[in-house]
């Protein structure tokens, strides 16, 4: 269930992820890109980790602020997208359960799609979160849930791979982005696997 203890959990979860993969994120970014999604990510995700739950009313209002935390310290294209979704998020995060967090998980997708207008196949951020998001509806439980969509992203992350970017500075490469993992991608996969040990 998410509630304001388990959202907190989850933030300071990934805020750890983020700083044990920062080198590998800005490496996967120096490939296709100009090498600070790692640093990004970190400077981000340690503003939101600082974070007091406490002044919080509840786990819609404590991630609101993530989102805005996010799109203020992150900087670059995925500050304002991983700022977006949690924003979204946080809307929609109702009672908690599985079925709200369905809603939650595809008002965040639709936020990045209406932000960054990518497509499934353009090789960002999305092709990780758009098959998590059905995974998740699909399941049975949260439980289930959560790890589907976990298992989807890596997957969605993976089959992306030998595309061609065509949104993001890695789309400047045109077919030389083929055959590199993309940054955003793997940073979203991280955020759902750390969403399936936190939520549940
Ligand atoms: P920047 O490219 O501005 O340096 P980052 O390196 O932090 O920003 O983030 C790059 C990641 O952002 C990419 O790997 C990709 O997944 C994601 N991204 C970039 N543009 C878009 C977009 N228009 N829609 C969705 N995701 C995007
Ligand atoms: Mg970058
Ligand atoms: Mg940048």
């Amino acid at each position: 269930t998410l509630n304001l203890e388990t959202a907190a959990a989850w933030m300071s979860d990934y805020a750890s992820v983020i700083d044990e993969n920062a080198a590998m994120l800005t490496d996967l970014d120096r490939q296709t890109g100009d090498a600070d999604h790692g640093s990004n990510m970190q400077r981000g995700m340690k503003a939101v980790a600082a974070l007091d739950p406490s002044e919080f009313d509840d786990a819609a209002a404590y991630l609101k602020k993530a989102g805005m935390t996010l799109v203020s310290t992150v900087g670059g294209a995925s500050g304002p997208l991983y700022g977006t979704f949690l924003l979204r998020f946080a809307g929609a995060v109702g009672d908690g359960g599985k079925d709200a967090l369905t809603a939650a998980f595809r008002a965040g997708l639709d936020g990045v799609v209406q932000r960054g207008k990518a497509e499934v196949g353009d090789k960002t951020m999305v092709d990780a979160l758009s098959p998590a998001v059905d995974a998740f509806d699909a399941a049975g439980s949260l439980d289930e849930a959560l790890n589907a969509a976990a298992e989807a992203a890596a997957k969605g992350r993976d089959e992306a791979t030998p595309l061609v970017a065509r949104k993001g500075r890695a789309s400047y490469l045109g077919e030389r982005s083929k055959d590199h993992q993309d940054p955003g991608a793997t940073s979203l996969t991280l955020l759902l696997e750390s969403a399936a040990r936190t939520l549940v």
